[in-house]
């Protein structure tokens, strides 16, 4: 286990209004630590629609998710936030008048004055492959993300599945993996043409193995897996051995973990008031897509107005003694220096 992080602020969820929080904060001298389960930022944008163009995004008429997460981490970079990524919040508990201490599943402690959950719909959970028998290989032989690759060195690997996480994964660690087979139940593939062209050529110099058919039944014992059974669209079934099975059947949105923090709740939302973006809790937070108040819309302009607000009643409780005097980025030469700009 890691020394404890002490920061002014933690933010939970590294999304796109968790991005911008980082800036507003910022011009406040209030420096930010960042977690996300996911192993990249930009949260729903990144995650679920990187080439949709956004087109309500104010000043800007037409943005991509990719694009809007690369233009906020471009903004944010003067404040030098430190990412957490691929680790999920578990637990949050409160230890001062505020001061919160939060644990990762990664082992990880912080210690922060205040919390801010940016949480957006909460965890994305991975889609557990309809496959018999299956809990007890979670984790152990059985995994729905790749936190180290240097775990699958020299093993016998199946990845399941047709999109860019199955296609990308079976690029990245096949020159690494003992033997590779990728399943897919149709001869045709979501994922972007180039790996998919890659992974054919892969397969034609003898350097992996493409099964097109289901993994219907999984060998071994004590969370150890020995062999799959596959069956073809003709039925007729073929066992592969393996060390280790990544299924990548997409994501589905969970509350997790937030809603164990003994936080109020509505329909699985925070409620907040809405001159601070406070939770019951002070210095506990939510802004974003977790929160809900009258005439909330799950909108990225609104996240990012409520980070706004929430900075300013952040800064009472990181600076208590300190009198907070509002500025336009336009004229303050102090903010313009935090900026790196003047
Ligand atoms: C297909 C689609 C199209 C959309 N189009 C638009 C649009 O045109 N305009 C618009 O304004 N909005 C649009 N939205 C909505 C917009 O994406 C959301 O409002 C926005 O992403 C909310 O941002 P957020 O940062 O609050 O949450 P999210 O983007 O959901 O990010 C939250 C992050 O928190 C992380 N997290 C959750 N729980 C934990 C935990 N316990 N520990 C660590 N990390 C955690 C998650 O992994 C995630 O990365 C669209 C949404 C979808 C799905």
């Amino acid at each position: 286990m890691s020394d404890t992080i002490k920061t002014d602020v933690l933010i939970i969820g590294a999304g796109p209004v968790g991005l911008f929080a980082v800036f507003e904060l910022g011009l406040l001298d209030i420096k930010a630590h960042l977690v996300d389960i996911l192993d990249k930022v930009g949260g729903q944008c990144a995650e679920l629609y990187p080439e949709k163009p956004i087109y309500d995004i104010p000043g800007i008429p037409y943005i991509t998710g990719h694009e809007l997460t690369e233009a906020l981490m471009t903004q944010i970079k003067p404040f030098g936030a430190t990412f957490h990524l691929g680790e999920m919040v578990t637990t949050l508990e409160k230890i001062g008048e505020p001061a919160f201490r939060v644990r990762t599943d990664a082992g990880k402690t912080f210690e922060a004055k205040c919390v801010v959950i940016a949480a957006g719909g909460g965890s994305f959970q991975p889609k557990r492959p309809p496959i018999n028998g299956i809990e007890p290989y979670e984790e152990k032989s059985v995994f729905y993300a790749v936190r180290k690759m240097e775990n699958f060195r020299g093993k016998k690997l199946l990845i399941v599945g047709g999109g860019d996480s199955a296609l990308d994964w079976t690029l990245s660690l096949q020159p690494i993996a003992k033997r590779l087979t990728l399943v897919h139940r149709r001869d045709e593939f979501r994922g972007a043409p180039d790996s998919v062209n890659k992974m054919r050529e892969l397969v034609a110099a003898g350097g992996m193995d493409l099964k097109i058919g289901q993994v219907t039944e999984l060998e071994g014992g004590g969370g150890k897996l020995s062999a799959v059974s596959i069956k073809d669209k003709a039925g007729a079934l073929s066992r592969v051995e393996v060390d280790a099975m990544l299924p990548f059947f997409g994501l589905t949105m969970k509350l997790g973990p937030v809603a164990d923090w003994g936080i109020e709740l509505k329909d699985n939302l925070i409620p907040v008031d809405t001159g601070k973006f406070e939770s019951n809790i002070p210095g506990l937070f939510a802004i974003g897509d977790i929160n809900t108040y009258p005439g909330k819309l799950k909108l990225i302009l609104s996240g990012f107005h409520e980070a706004a607000l929430m900075s300013q009643q952040a800064y009472h409780y990181v600076y208590p003694d300190k009198k907070l005097v509002f500025q336009y980025t336009t004229s303050s030469t102090s903010l313009q220096k935090k900026l790196g700009v003047a």
